[in-house]
């Protein structure tokens, strides 16, 4: 099949790269010019294990390019996928005019039948308006489909999510679409569910509310622990063992960030809202991952007293492991409410330190996590990175001013921690 993926971000990159390793013909087209110049020269501009081979093995086999011009793109593909980004703007909804102006492109360039494809995440009736909009601009009448393909990749594990998805939603209005959909995805063994195209919209944003709800019930549960003497640990494994709930994202932390979880939760409330319905259970939901940054600052407070002219080190900076990405990660917030009160922060992270730069310029970058103890009054994992867990705590004690962990993300089993003569502090494992 021939495709033209428009957005080569994190998701358009890794799906193109994808459909190309599983034999499709695949045109990546990005506006960002400096970006595409980039892949030209086999450069990738994201951290994400194992997709540099992917790209350069099908760039070389010729299944896979990278252009700017979506004309011609369109021309040379029957299916059009849209994976630009969808930023959330100050009202909480979406901004879509870019997936707008590629739904315009595509309708004026078209010169046959044509399959639109939403892989971006977007609101329910999103797939209406883009229909709405090629029919407004596609003067000859050429047919065309639109579907709902919404994308599930998680940044760090993105390529075998990609290759090996729990299911794959597809949402058609005609059977054209949806053979043309289950051809593409025919050598990916994973199951298919075929929808209409609201209901496939709906389960990409009732999937992240519900994924964002058991993380943000882990950390109210955490604060219970906490006055209670329990370890949030141990209950949440206790109540993972049951399949009916299942342990995947129930882990108490600093709060869940990304370039998904905030946009699209407030996307969902935002949506729910236009269609008449108060969706206050989400907007708790968003309230305590905002009061769990808030509380970690609280507990570094609490440990130092005064942060005026206090060193805090930082171990990882990423809104998770596994990726350089720092769109609306935890450690933004909480580094921000230090620096205002007058600490110090040196930090350290695997991958995500360039891009960090951007949105926290007044902090300093150290070459590995061992630096970062230097002479720090306390230490704050904010990232659990796996090189992290494997520390000697012995090495870091004899580095800092004050042998005090703050385990943002209870990387830490508190008593191994303790015996090595450091005071441990975790979220919602017994009084700190
Ligand atoms: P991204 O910012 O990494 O990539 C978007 C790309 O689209 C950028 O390279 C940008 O230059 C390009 N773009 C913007 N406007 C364009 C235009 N008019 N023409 C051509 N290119 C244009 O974003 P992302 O993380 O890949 O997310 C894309 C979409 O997928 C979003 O809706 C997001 O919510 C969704 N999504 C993201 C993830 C994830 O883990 N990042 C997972 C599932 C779904």
């Amino acid at each position: 099949m021939k495709i033209a993926m428009i957005g080569t971000g994190y998701v358009g990159l890794t799906s193109g790269a994808c459909l190309a390793k599983i034999g499709h013909r695949v045109i990546c087209v990005d506006s960002d010019t400096r970006k595409i110049e980039m892949l030209k020269r086999g450069e990738i501009p994201i951290y994400e294990p194992g997709l540099k081979e992917i790209v350069a093995e099908n760039v070389q086999e010729n299944r896979l390019s990278f252009v700017t011009d979506i004309k011609s793109a369109v021309r040379e593909s029957e299916v059009c996928f849209i994976a630009v980004g969808t930023p959330p703007l100050e009202t909480g909804e979406p901004d879509l005019t870019n997936v707008e102006k590629v739904v315009r492109e595509i309708a004026t360039s078209m010169d046959g039948y044509r399959l639109i494809v939403e892989k971006s995440t977007v609101p329910v009736q999103t797939g209406k308006w883009i229909k709405k909009t090629v029919e407004r601009y596609n003067q000859a009448n050429i047919p065309f489909d639109v579907a709902s393909n919404p994308e599930f990749l998680r940044e760090g594990s993105a390529v075998n999510d990609f290759l090996h998805p729990d299911r794959i939603v597809i949402g058609v209005e005609t059977t054209r679409a949806r053979d043309i959909m289950i051809e593409i995805y025919r050598p990916i063994n994973s199951p298919v569910i075929v929808t209409d195209i609201e209901s496939a919209e709906l389960i990409k944003h009732a999937s992240n509310a519900f994924l964002a709800l058991k993380i943000s019930f882990a950390n109210a549960l955490a604060v219970i622990c906490e006055a209670a003497g329990a370890d949030v640990r141990l209950v949440v494994d206790g109540m993972g063992m049951d399949k009916r709930i299942g342990r995947a994202f129930l882990d108490a932390g600093v709060g869940y960030g990304g370039f998904c979880f905030p946009k699209d939760l407030k996307a969902f409330i935002h949506i729910a809202e236009e269609l008449g319905y108060d969706f206050q259970l989400l907007k708790e939901v968003e309230k305590i991952n905002e009061e769990a940054k808030q509380r970690f600052v609280r507990k570094i407070r609490k440990a130092l007293w005064n942060l005026k002219g206090k060193n805090i080190g930082i171990w990882g900076l990423a809104f998770k492991p596994n990726t350089d990405d720092m769109r609306y990660a935890p450690s933004i917030d909480i580094i921000k409410a230090l620096l205002a009160e007058g600490a110090l922060v040196r930090a350290y992270d695997p991958q995500a330190m360039k891009n960090a730069r951007k949105f926290l310029p007044d902090i300093e970058y150290c070459d590995n996590a061992l630096d970062v103890a230097v002479d720090a009054d306390l230490l704050a994992v904010l990232t659990e990175w796996e090189e992290f867990k494997k520390i000697d705590l012995r090495e870091i004690k004899s580095r800092m001013r004050l042998p005090i962990i703050c385990d943002g993300r209870n990387i830490f089993d508190p008593e191994t921690v303790r015996k090595q003569g450091l005071t441990y502090i975790g979220i919602g494992r017994g009084q700190d």
